[in-house]
């Protein structure tokens, strides 16, 4: 059976239109007022035919060919990769989401979004090379100098050029403060930059002449830790047209994203320029990488996304043994395993997960939307705080969905899942290092809890929570959504009960003992709200698609009942004072 993609257009249509009611957000935007619902579903349609047409049929050969390191040090990607590069930027997707001023579309990145989740789906080796422009385009714009911007912008946002994020060394990986990678000032302002990277994604490749590499560093007598990190542009083509002294050593071999070049850099006085102050390089390569999170986060959807519906078509054609009661075919030797309740179960909560996935993606693009475009500062600021506290939660919950969602999904497919040509081990493959670049999901739930939550003395949730009571309260005036509005209700009383325990505590190792269970449990509240709201949306407009309005429903209300109650033992986690996390000893 193939393996094939289906656009989930439609759900991204309702939950654009229905759901979050985007199109008010972009009339109160005058960067976004002339966008309507059908030109930005017209965008994404043609961005589902580019990845399901052009990048899909590119995926499983992408993983069994891989990149290679030719004999001239120049690396190589799979067949096929550089004529869709090519394509894609004449069809201008890379510009998408990027100003205006430097050539960009101006579209909202709720958009680009939603394109970057069927990118995901269909090849996310692929998808690799150009996910970091964006990111990239934010630093340089934000920190670069004037001189910078206007010789690299218009490059990048066109996709020209592309960019590699270059932090990671053997030595420094979740601790950046360790890095030694060092950068000498020169009389004519430039740097000379050396050192040894490690794990670079698309460091070199053949997709475009020219890759801009933004490389933390160390300046002469910077400060030990994070405190000492500079950045820098370092570029592998000056600006003569030379070649930067900058070589791709190897390439990693991998468990997957095979077709992804992950690069071992070794810069050797390679000539690069400053991004902001000096030792604030941290701060400026944060916009990049709370950027990529989101983006990784939407790598994690769209492979649940595809795992969901490949395994949903295997499970309605493949049949085994009987259902015990009343048989839709009573000549038929055995039903699809889709009537199975362990496959129900599997399917379902899968179904349920990735579509509360996309409209929370959805949503905390909508409030980077807002918070950059808005005219009103307080709502700038209150969508900027938002988005903060969704991005480490939707990195580490999309993430895990992506890689759990493709080995449920694999299950479903029984031993055909484990062969490769039906295609689910590679999503399982590929699916699993988003859980670890852009910062582990560890590191994520540090981050939530010690900056998200403690950091601001619980504001931004207490925040997010007044708006999901108002869902819960509008939910409760109808008679079908109650149960909907009593668990959302339930959901934000325990996270309130939670945030209160954690900042009643105040021994710090006490708190990150917790905050894996922190993640969980708010992972379920952002679920309840995003069962609750689709489905006050779907109860709105029935007339329109009846029948997939109460499928639907029918999918939320299952994870109402089956899903939410496995937020209970974290939230008891959370509350009990009890709990003692012993050392682990060396030797057992
Ligand atoms: C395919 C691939 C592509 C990559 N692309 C890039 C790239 O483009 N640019 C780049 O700079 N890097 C890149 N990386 C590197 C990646 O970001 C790092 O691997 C990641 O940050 C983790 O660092 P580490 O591997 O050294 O693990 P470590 O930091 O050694 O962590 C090992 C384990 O310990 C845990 N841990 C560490 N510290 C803590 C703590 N304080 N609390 C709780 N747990 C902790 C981690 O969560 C992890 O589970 C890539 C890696 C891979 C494999």
């Amino acid at each position: 059976m193939a393996w094939t993609y289906e656009a989930p257009l439609r759900h991204m249509r309702f939950v654009l239109g229905q759901v979050l009611d985007a199109p008010a957000a972009w009339a109160a935007c005058p960067a976004h007022a002339e966008l309507d619902l059908d030109t930005a579903c017209a965008v994404l349609e043609q961005g589902a035919r580019f990845a399901a047409g052009r990048l899909q049929p590119l995926n499983a050969s992408g993983d069994l060919g891989g990149c290679r390191l030719d004999e001239g040090g120049q690396v190589r990607t799979p067949e096929g990769f550089g004529r869709a590069y090519r394509e894609f930027v004449e069809a201008g997707w890379p510009a998408l989401a990027a100003e205006p001023r430097w050539g960009g579309q101006g579209l909202p990145l709720v958009l680009d979004a939603c394109l970057r989740e069927m990118l995901d789906a269909c090849n996310h080796a692929w998808n690799m090379y150009p996910d970091l422009l964006h990111g990239a385009v934010e630093t340089l714009a934000a920190h670069g100098s004037e001189e910078l911007r206007q010789r690299y912008l218009p490059r990048l946002v066109s996709g020209e050029w592309l960019a590699a994020m270059a932090l990671t060394e053997p030595q420094a990986g979740s601790d950046l403060g360790l890095l030694r990678t060092r950068a000498e000032p020169q009389a004519d302002g430039s740097l000379r930059v050396r050192g040894s990277k490690i794990f670079i994604s698309g460091g070199d490749h053949d997709l475009s002449d020219n890759i801009v590499h933004l490389v933390l560093c160390r300046l002469p007598d910077a400060a030990p830790g994070t405190r000492g990190l500079s950045l820098a542009l370092v570029p592998k083509l000056l600006p003569d047209g030379s070649r930067n002294a900058m070589h791709c050593d190897s390439l990693e071999h991998k468990m997957g994203l095979r077709a992804s070049a992950t690069c071992a850099m070794r810069y050797e006085g390679a000539t690069g320029w400053l991004i902001g102050e000096p030792g604030r390089g941290l701060a400026a390569m944060f916009v990049m990488m709370n950027s990529a999170r989101l983006h990784v986060a939407l790598q994690g959807l769209g492979h649940a996304e595809m795992a969901a519906q490949n395994a949903l078509r295997h499970a309605c054609e493949r049949r085994q043994l009987r259902v015990p009661g009343p048989r839709a075919n009573a000549d038929a030797e055995a039903d699809p395993i889709a009537r199975h309740p362990a496959m129900r179960h599997a399917l379902l909560a899968l179904q349920a997960q990735v579509e509360a996935g996309r409209v929370m993606a959805a949503r905390a693009a909508l409030a980077l939307d807002l918070a950059a475009h808005h005219p009103d500062p307080a709502v700038r600021a209150a969508r900027q705080a938002e988005a903060a506290l969704l991005t480490p939660l939707l990195k580490a919950g999309l993430t895990r969905l992506g890689f759990e969602g493709a080995s449920a999904a694999l299950q479903v497919f029984g031993g055909y899942g484990y062969v490769r040509e039906y295609g689910i081990e590679q999503s399982v493959r590929d699916a699993r290092i988003a859980m670890i670049y852009e910062g582990t999901n560890e590191i994520q739930a540090i981050d939530l809890v010690q900056r998200k939550l403690l950091g601001d003395g619980g504001a931004a949730l207490r925040a997010l929570l007044r708006e999901f009571r108002a869902e819960a309260q509008e939910c409760s005036g109808q008679p079908r959504l109650l149960a909907f509005a009593r668990a959302l209700q339930e959901s934000c009383e325990q996270a309130e009960a939670a945030l209160d325990a954690l900042l009643a505590r105040d021994d710090p190792r006490a708190v990150l003992a917790l905050a894996q269970d922190a993640m969980d449990g708010l992972w379920w509240l952002l679920c309840a709200w995003a069962f609750a709201a689709s489905a006050r949306a779907a109860l709105r407009e029935p007339a329109e698609d009846p029948l997939w309005a109460e499928a639907l429903l029918a999918r939320m209300r299952y994870g109402v009942d089956w899903l939410l109650p496995r937020a209970a033992l974290h939230w008891q986690r959370i509350r009990s004072q009890d709990l003692v996390l012993p050392e682990v000893q060396a030797a057992r």
